[in-house]
């Protein structure tokens, strides 16, 4: 059986063999550890090894870890100093159901999946009322598969621009997923458009210089991530599951 530690230095050993093959620079990638299925033990030993952006996709499980990891991470730094371990930020990556957004956006510093037009409207205006103004992205189901969230392909342009509007919203990128499917060609063709479409929106005059991170890659499939020019991998069971990898 692996350690986490092991584990992470492998993912992070390949992150960087990927960025290298591309011609990337692993400065570009951010590594958002998704905690749903960690132990909150677990959770910690992540943050004291550096893992410092974590992703959930449920209100719940993030209400019950995030103030016990706050509180670890501050007496740590209080009894050890604060060079010996970052305060993590979390990252919103699940479907956000519109009744637990005022819940969520005091937790979060990024929420991925913002993906109709009524959820941007909600968490504006809760931001709005506490004065916040966190920064979104906007998910696209890039796979047209039928029972996944995400914004239609074609409606992802228009969509964000009703997001650059929002005065409370940063939109400062796009999120997709790929299919669960072992058949690479799939999932490249779901990057590839996932990358064309956020360079369209990119390229928009109502979208500033904010809008840079392309949130795409999960366990199965973040190395072709990386070759579409992901600056956000969202890595869970790699890390946390005590299964030997494929
Ligand atoms: C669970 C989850 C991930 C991580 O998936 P793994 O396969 O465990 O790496 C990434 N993104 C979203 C939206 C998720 O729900």
């Amino acid at each position: 059986m692996s350690s986490l530690s092991e584990r992470l230095n492998i993912v992070r050993g390949r992150i960087a063999e990927a960025c290298s093959r591309s011609g990337r620079c692993v400065d570009e990638i951010t590594l958002v550890v998704v905690t749903k299925t960690a132990t909150l033990d677990e959770i910690k030993e992540a943050v004291g090894l550096g893992c410092l952006d974590l992703g959930e996709n449920r209100v719940q499980h993030l209400k019950s870890v995030h103030e016990e990891v706050e509180r670890y991470v501050l007496d740590k730094r209080t009894e050890e100093g604060e060079g010996v371990i970052g305060r993590p930020s979390w990252h919103m990556i699940g479907h956000l159901q519109r009744n637990k957004v005022k819940s969520a956006i005091k937790l979060v510093s990024m929420i991925h999946s913002v993906d109709t037009l009524r959820l941007g409207e909600e968490i504006n205006s809760a931001c709005s009322k506490l004065d916040l103004r966190p920064e979104v992205l906007i998910q696209v189901n890039c796979s047209q598969e039928p029972q996944k969230y995400g914004a239609p392909v074609g409606a992802a342009v228009h969509l964000a621009e009703q997001f650059c509007s929002m005065p409370n919203l940063r939109l400062t990128g796009m999120m997709t997923m790929a299919p669960l499917t072992k058949d690479k060609k799939v999932v490249h063709d779901c990057f590839s458009r996932a990358r064309e479409i956020f360079e369209e929106i990119g390229s928009k005059s109502f979208c500033g210089s904010e809008f840079r991170h392309l949130s795409m890659g999960m366990s199965q499939d973040y190395e072709i991530a990386i070759e579409h020019g992901a600056t956000m991998l969202r890595i869970g069971s790699a890390i946390f599951s005590k299964l030997p990898a494929e």
